[in-house]
């Protein structure tokens, strides 16, 4: 098994069976490649701060005040752009 190979297994798998056949193969060559386990452990690393990352979610109310306070206009549903464009 290449580097290369590795590298791709270890990205498809990160998350599958530590004990399938690939994830073998990949542990073998991980003890005598000093290249692919430096890889690992900053791809662990990456997938841990990922992982803990949760992605803000705004309230109605705090998504309106957010909007006021940077003086942006909020769509109107009232305005009828199609009706305007057809006159
Ligand atoms: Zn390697």
């Amino acid at each position: 098994m290449t580097c290369k190979k590795t590298y791709r297994y270890i990205c498809e798998n990160l998350d599958a069976n530590l004990n399938s056949p690939t994830c073998i193969e990949i542990k073998k060559h991980l003890d005598h490649c000093p290249n692919c386990t430096a890889y690992l452990e900053t791809l662990k690393k990456t997938v841990l701060l990922y992982k803990n990352q949760k992605s803000p979610k705004l309230g109605k109310s705090a998504r309106k005040n957010l909007v006021l306070s940077l003086n942006l206009e909020i769509p109107s549903k009232s305005l009828k752009k199609s009706n305007i464009s057809s006159l």
